[in-house]
């Protein structure tokens, strides 16, 4: 038997590879593997379906993650990855794997995050599951939503000369992670010592408890702009570029000054000898949505105070930035480099 390494195809490969093994067979399949959520025609709407699982270990640290916060935000990603469609969710599911190290007061602070998060959201929960884990605590959350059919938006309609917009300040949650983990290191060498979380406050919110920008949704909603092309960011803004313009068959003009970076996450980068352009390039989990528009369109939403523009789209296919310091260099998925 061959044995393929899963490094050798990484997480997009995987899923490309598991995606061509299937075709939809039911004319309301309107979208399956490759958008944010999935797309269902029921009718006079479109409903959206998106799932994500987290993992104790891999996505939080119980030693600072405070379970009303891991609660609050494994529903506010879902609902990210619905208002990526430019739909609104309404309903989740959780499931959750149990240790017995969990307390029945551990999983009510989970599950007060969660409802937290329902009445924030205004999204009901309509069931689940419920099981033992022998690898630490699990919780999967599956959302639903709806958009009008023709206010959807996928990754794949982003057009040459669209300008590309980001809803709010990019690389923070990189550094909340950096601080959170620096400040447990120091805590384990000696148990006595406090963090020191004061200055990093904007920071480690940014990480631990993520809003979704539904806010966005309405805006644009109101002012009857629908994005060309629409992602949230979780993974990183490079990433999602790229699969905007992949799917989209387009390129990208990013502008380094034009990267919404925080004063406070500038800082911090110094701090970790960290280039912010990178923070905010491939840092990720900042669940911020980056959308094009027409230029037609932009007049519309440019007074909007969280939409800023960063770059535009191009018709010849490579995604750069455009350095301050002049010239350009290409945006990759992870890191960038100097042409
Ligand atoms: P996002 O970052 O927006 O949550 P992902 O990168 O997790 O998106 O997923 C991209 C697409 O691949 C989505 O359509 C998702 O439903 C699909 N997908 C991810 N993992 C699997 C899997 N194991 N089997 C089938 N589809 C998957
Ligand atoms: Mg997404």
């Amino acid at each position: 038997m061959e044995r393929t390494e899963l490094n050798t195809l990484g997480e997009f490969g995987l899923i490309d590879r598991i995606k061509s093994k299937f075709t939809n067979k039911n004319a309301e399949t309107i979208k399956g593997i490759g958008d944010d959520a999935a797309v269902i025609d029921v009718g006079d709407k479109y409903m959206l379906v998106t799932t994500d699982i987290l993992f104790e270990g891999i996505h939080f640290d119980l030693s600072y993650t405070p379970l009303r916060h891991l609660g609050y935000k494994a529903v506010a990603v879902n609902i990210s990855d619905i208002a990526a469609m430019n739909g609104i969710a309404k309903q989740i599911t959780v499931t959750i794997g149990l240790s017995n190290r969990i307390s029945v007061e551990a999983i009510d602070e989970l599950y007060e995050g969660i409802k937290f998060a329902c009445e924030s959201y205004n999204v009901d929960l309509i069931g689940g599951d419920t099981s033992a884990s022998a690898s630490g605590f699990v919780v999967s959350i599956t959302a639903t939503g709806f958009v009008d059919k023709d206010k959807i938006a996928y990754r794949n309609g982003a057009k040459p000369n669209d300008i590309l917009c980001v809803t709010g300040d990019l690389g923070a949650a990189y550094f909340g992670l950096q601080v959170l983990e620096r400040e447990k290191q120091v805590y384990l060498a000696n148990p006595s010592m406090q963090p020191e979380l004061t200055e990093k406050e904007y920071l480690v919110g940014k990480i631990l408890k993520p809003e979704a920008r539904t806010d966005i949704i309405h805006e644009l909603n109101e002012l009857g702009v629908i994005p060309s092309s629409m992602i949230d960011i979780s993974d990183g803004l490079a990433s999602e570029l790229l699969h905007i313009c992949t799917q989209s068959g387009v390129g990208a003009m990013v502008f380094e000054d034009k990267l919404p970076i925080e004063d406070i996450t500038m800082l911090t980068a110094t701090e970790f000898n960290v280039s912010p352009i990178t923070a905010a390039l491939n840092g990720g989990e900042d669940y911020q949505l980056l959308f094009t528009v027409k230029q037609s369109d932009f007049d519309k939403i440019k007074n909007m105070s969280d939409v800023l523009p960063i770059g535009y789209m191009t018709q010849d296919k490579a995604v750069q930035l455009a350095l301050n310091s002049g010239g350009t260099a290409a945006i990759k998925a992870q890191g960038w480099n100097h042409l």
